[in-house]
């Protein structure tokens, strides 16, 4: 039996799609030891994972940084350094007494590739986006017109990173956080949700969301027989009371069930809420969408998957560029619509167009579910340790 090292940043984002497959390698038999911060180590533990836990946590003021400029990717790549100059000795010290046969680690967290690196065993990049190649960048998609590639402060990051990469002179290609290639990548979307999907070869391996057991396990029951739309920005990118202000004036004592995810804001600052809405600071998403008509989301890539998964068109209110990518994605698939600016009318026009999608949305729910998930991720990392 084998032993994954799997190494990601504490977001929720990233270590999530990755659960399934912990599960699914421990099932086997095998085991994992999981790094990442202290905010995220639950769900690993939960999934049966040894914590090796990092000094890593996210800026706080990370809502606050979607955008694309320059000054903001600059402030990102800082993080990502300090972060490699804190929790790469940890890492090292760690796997050096206990070394694993594979390290798998989140396409951003270049410290996993820096481990596996080190201790000269495979890499596994884990995509938990879209996938990117020698020829396909989703950074270039996201990036404005107008952006300033020779922003000072970001020209001193990408700097500083090279520096810090000659330091661990054991990586062949010191470009750490863009552009590099792993040799094996595990994609936790599907292929046909890929953008340029044509140009991605057999080192990437599209298995699609797969639900964790917790997820499986959560429990949610409609009030009544209306129809269920289920309104969330996410867990990073959601304070925004005037949005959930308008959905409540669009939506309220309307024939929808509404059920809206707020995150911790104040809900005082909602106002009255109307019988037919249910406010709360989270919901479980993947239980209520298995009765849900319509999901009106910020279109984060989780809970994209997790709606197509239960073939559930939505209504794509995006806050940062990745999201507007995905957002186009959909709409291109027709399973999804964008909404720029949502007003009172434009939702209640969205909400009603969209539900015209499902059929799309079921058909893209067979190729979700038929795309391998964690047991395929797990035969790929099996047949790499056996070849
Ligand atoms: N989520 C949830 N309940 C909530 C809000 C979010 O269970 O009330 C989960 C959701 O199911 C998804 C994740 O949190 O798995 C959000 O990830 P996504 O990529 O959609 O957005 P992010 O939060 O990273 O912006």
């Amino acid at each position: 039996m084998a032993h994954f090292a799997f190494v990601s940043a504490p977001a929720s984002g990233h270590v999530n799609p990755t659960l399934p497959l912990v599960e699914e390698l421990v099932r086997r038999g095998h085991r994992v030891s999981y790094a990442t911060g202290p905010a995220t180590m639950d769900g690993p533990v939960a999934a049966g994972a040894s914590p090796v836990t990092l000094p890593s946590q996210l800026p706080p003021d990370m809502a606050a940084r979607g955008e694309f400029t320059a000054d903001q990717l600059a402030v990102t790549l800082e993080y990502y350094l300090d972060d490699a100059r804190v929790s790469f000795p940890v890492l090292s010290e760690h796997f050096s007494a206990d070394p694993p046969d594979a390290v798998c680690y989140d396409s951003v967290t270049f410290t996993g590739r820096m481990l596996a690196n080190l201790l000269g065993v495979p890499e596994i990049s884990l995509v938990p986006t879209f996938a990117e190649n020698e020829s396909f960048s989703a950074a270039q998609v996201y990036l404005p017109a107008d952006f300033d590639h020779t922003n000072p402060r970001l020209v001193a990051a990408i700097q500083d990173m090279g520096k810090f990469a000659q330091g661990h002179t054991f990586l062949e290609d010191p470009n750490l956080m863009f552009g590099h290639v792993a040799p094996t990548s595990l994609v936790f979307i599907p292929r046909e949700f890929q953008m340029s999907a044509e140009t991605f070869d057999e080192r990437f391996h599209f298995l699609g969301p797969s639900l964790s057991s917790r997820q499986t396990a959560e429990e949610w029951s409609p009030r009544s027989q209306a129809p269920v739309l289920l309104i969330s920005l996410g867990t990073v990118f959601n304070d925004r009371p005037e949005f959930y202000r308008t959905c409540i004036e669009a939506f309220g004592d309307s024939d929808w069930q509404v059920v809206m995810a707020v995150g911790g804001l104040d809900r005082g600052s909602l106002g009255p809420i109307p019988a037919n809405v249910e406010v709360r600071a989270h919901v479980p998403q993947v239980a209520v969408l298995r009765h849900t008509e319509v999901f009106l989301s910020h279109a984060g890539m989780n809970s994209v998957m997790e709606s197509l998964y239960h073939g559930v068109p939505f209504v794509a209110v995006p806050q940062i560029p990745e999201q507007r990518a995905i957002a186009r994605r959909a709409e291109e698939l027709q399973v999804g619509r964008t909404l720029a600016e949502p007003t009172v009318q434009g939702l209640r026009e969205a909400v009603r167009d969209v539900r015209s999608y499902r059929p799309r949305a079921a058909g893209m729910s067979r190729i979700v579910r038929g795309a391998g998930g964690a047991s395929k991720g797990a035969d790929v990392l099996e047949k790499l340790l056996t070849r």
